[in-house]
């Protein structure tokens, strides 16, 4: 098995973008500005947006963020979203989710300018994707190309059974892999809580890309011997020997897998890690 290193290739990635930042002040260029939008406490959303300004402020993109307690009406996050559309000098917005039950995910995700819609949730940037246009890609599975480009796996003809639907992962990049050229050319079925008999879906499967929230899923039984293994879950489990009282599993059961597969990206440090670099790829796009 060989660990599909998302944490090392992102430091490429921000590497490189450092250098092109760095050409971009040197001859007077735009210097990408990056602005998120955090509503209320949620502790993993406040550590995503941190980690977020971070990495921008390490390859020397310009950021802003805008904190709002929850009490902010969804009124005057939409009239926030059109000052910064409106802004020139920012390039690119994401609204950090989930957001409080009283504020309609959509007409926010819809208010934001496509063209600085740097998550790539936006119906337009979805549409482009779809029919294979230039576009933002939603942030975590264009890291997932990315990853899979970079190791040079194999998609064409492929059985790659995604597990999970949802909007920003599993629907994104059920279509992705489906697509006309490389990474994709793949035979994808799209998996759900609906599905029966979810093993017998991903026992046939080359590539196996687990998008679900629950932990440790996908046991060894669950897959193919020499399968390819993307694991996107990032979920929180109680470990009392941490500082931190938890530790991050994915949704497939490493361990058990680790020596059937035949690439594996661990959680944490494989999928995590990407999509951050491809958000300030999508930042740095929108910049230019
Ligand atoms: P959602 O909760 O939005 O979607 C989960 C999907 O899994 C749904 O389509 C659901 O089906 C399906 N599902 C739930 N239970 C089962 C089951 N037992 N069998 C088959 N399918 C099931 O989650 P997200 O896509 O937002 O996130 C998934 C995981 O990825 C989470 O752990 C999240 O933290 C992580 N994540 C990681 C990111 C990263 O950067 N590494 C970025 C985004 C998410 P149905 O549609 O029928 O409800």
């Amino acid at each position: 098995m060989q660990l599909l290193d998302g944490k090392a290739l992102s430091q490429k990635i921000k590497l490189q973008i450092k250098e092109d930042v760095a050409k971009r002040a040197a001859s007077g260029g735009i210097i990408p500005h990056l602005c998120a939008i955090l509503v209320g406490n949620d502790p993993a959303s406040e550590t995503y947006v941190r980690n977020k300004i971070l990495s921008c402020e390490e390859i020397g993109y310009k950021s802003t963020m805008f904190r709002y307690d929850t009490s902010i009406t969804e009124e005057e996050l939409l009239a926030k979203i059109e000052e910064i559309n409106n802004d020139e000098s920012i390039h690119g917005l994401l609204v950090q989710l989930p957001l409080p039950k009283h504020i309609d995910v959509s007409k926010v995700v819809e208010k934001v300018d496509y063209r600085k819609d740097v998550d790539g949730f936006h119906p337009m940037n979805i549409g482009r994707m779809a029919k294979n246009m230039p576009c933002a890609l939603p942030a975590t599975p264009y890291g997932i190309l990315k990853i899979l480009e970079e190791y040079k796996i194999e998609t064409k003809g492929k059985n790659c059974v995604v597990v999970g639907r949802s909007q920003i992962v599993g629907s994104p990049i059920s279509i992705l892999m489906s697509r006309p050229g490389y990474p994709g050319n793949a035979t994808v079925t799209v998996c759900h809580s609906h599905t029966k008999d979810l093993a017998s879906f991903t026992r046939e499967a080359d590539i196996i890309i687990a998008a679900v929230g629950v932990p440790e899923l996908i046991k060894e039984n669950m897959v193919k011997e020499g399968a390819v293994i993307i694991d996107v879950g990032m979920n929180r489990i109680e470990d009392a020997t941490r500082k931190s009282g938890f530790r991050l599993v994915g949704d497939v059961a490493f361990d058990e897998v680790k020596d059937k597969c035949s690439f594996i990206t661990p959680v944490p440090g494989g999928v995590g890690p990407m999509t951050i670099a491809c958000l300030l790829l999508n930042t740095l796009q929108a910049a230019s």
